[in-house]
């Protein structure tokens, strides 16, 4: 395989950074990922050379970084195959497009008995905004529980479905577990029945390679900070016949068309959903961070990930004392475990004093840990820039915290 991980950890700054006078091993990217020099002196140039607010501008730069943001927006299609530019919406991250989504959806489709599905899975920010909705629109939420390992089953869905169901909500990959769901056979059924499909790619994007028209997902939306990008920018696919019939969400800016007193019409998609000064800066600084995946090449990433997992997962299970949760049989580099008789947080204090970041707790998926009946999990997840010497570490660490606990 052509990855140097060696190299690629050059790429990225912060690697080198000591905690604690000890090596940083990074092992919370499913909470966010590190960044690449490449994004970072984008951010850089553009305050630098570029800085100045976009659309309608008639100077210089403001059209230069028009041009950059648009062209980040076409990185952002082509990294999806969205079949048009129109169909790629910037919002704040995946909870402000999910957000967006769900209000503007429920406006237009959702009333008083419907029933909108929503798997047990799910991260919070794919549960409240449609409890929201529900509860404002009088419709009901429906749980697609999941199994022991963690894995939803196409066969329960089938029986959740009817004629009052609206709109089905899944994430393509779990944060908590690192489940990948069957994203493709959960999209064919719905479409059977003619129910659209909104897709919670926040851990996925940066995993798995993701064509929206192969897929024909209806919405499908990521935070940039999560792929390498920025914080603070996110993108939300939808399919044009739906947002063409969606209302907007957010009123003010470029998505207007004409405004007067008495009435507004609207701007052509997709900035009648991109209301307010848009965050350009990170927008451009997205697409560099895009362009940096495609350069190592989103396979080679998800094949030495998964390498990482296996050998990690082997790795721990030779600590008796290791309780796994959620073995699904087809996962992204995530390990939830919790260690027998030891509190995830007085073992996640442990490691990080050894400079190993972990997550630990509910990560944002209370029903998950309420579905196995505890209160949170240690996760360590990996990015192609962490490496098995990493995972020895951790393995030696936790070995530790079992010592010290007794
Ligand atoms: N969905 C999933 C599956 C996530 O992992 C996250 C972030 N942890 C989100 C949604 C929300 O993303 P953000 O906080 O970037 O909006």
């Amino acid at each position: 395989m052509n990855f140097d991980v060696n190299t690629i950890r050059e790429d990225f700054p912060i690697l080198k950074e000591k905690i604690y006078n000890k090596p940083l091993i990074y092992f919370d990217n499913a909470a966010t990922t590190q960044k690449p020099k490449a994004v970072i002196d984008k951010i850089v140039e553009v305050y630098t050379k570029y800085n100045s607010n976009i659309h309608r501008g008639v100077h210089y730069l403001s059209n230069k970084a028009t041009t950059l943001t648009e062209e980040a927006r076409q990185i952002v299609q082509n990294f999806i195959n969205a079949g048009s530019e129109k169909e790629v919406i910037f919002t704040r991250g995946a909870t402000e497009g999910i957000n967006l989504i769900a209000n503007s959806f429920a406006e237009k489709y959702i009333n008083k008995g419907d029933e909108i599905i929503v798997s047990e899975l799910e991260h919070h920010s794919n549960l409240v905004p449609w409890q929201l909705v529900a509860k404002k629109y009088g419709a009901k939420v429906i749980k697609w529980p999941f199994n022991d390992k963690g894995e939803l089953s196409i066969e329960v869905l089938k029986s959740l479905i009817n004629d009052k169901t609206k709109i089905i909500t899944v994430n393509h990959v779990s944060n908590s577990l690192g489940t990948i769901n069957p994203i493709e056979d959960i999209i064919k059924i719905a479409h059977s029945k003619s129910i659209p499909v909104m897709i919670d790619g926040a851990q996925a994007i940066q995993h798995i390679a993701v064509d929206v028209q192969a897929l024909d997902c209806d919405f499908y939306v990521f935070s940039g900070h999560k792929i390498y990008g920025p914080t603070g920018i996110g993108v939300i696919y939808g399919k044009e016949k739906w947002l063409e019939q969606m209302p907007p969400y957010q009123g003010g800016g470029e998505m207007i068309d004409t405004v007067s007193f008495e009435e507004t019409t609207f701007n052509e998609l997709p900035f009648k959903f991109e209301a307010g000064t848009p965050n350009y800066v990170d927008t451009i600084a997205l697409g560099e961070a895009i362009k940096y995946v495609e350069s190592i090449g989103i396979d080679n990433i998800a094949a030495y990930e998964h390498e990482l997992l296996e050998y990690a997962q082997k790795k721990l299970e030779t600590i008796p004392q290791i309780e796994f949760i959620g073995t699904a049989t087809n996962k992204t580099s995530v390990i939830s475990f919790n260690i027998k008789g030891i509190h995830s947080f007085d073992a996640g204090t442990i490691l990080d004093k050894m400079g190993i970041a972990v997550r630990t707790g509910t990560h944002c998926t209370e029903p998950v840990m309420q579905h196995f009946n505890i209160n949170g999990t240690i996760r360590a997840s990996f990015a192609f820039y962490n490496t098995k010497e990493e995972i020895n570490e951790l393995y030696n660490g936790l070995i530790k915290v079992i010592e010290l606990f007794g």
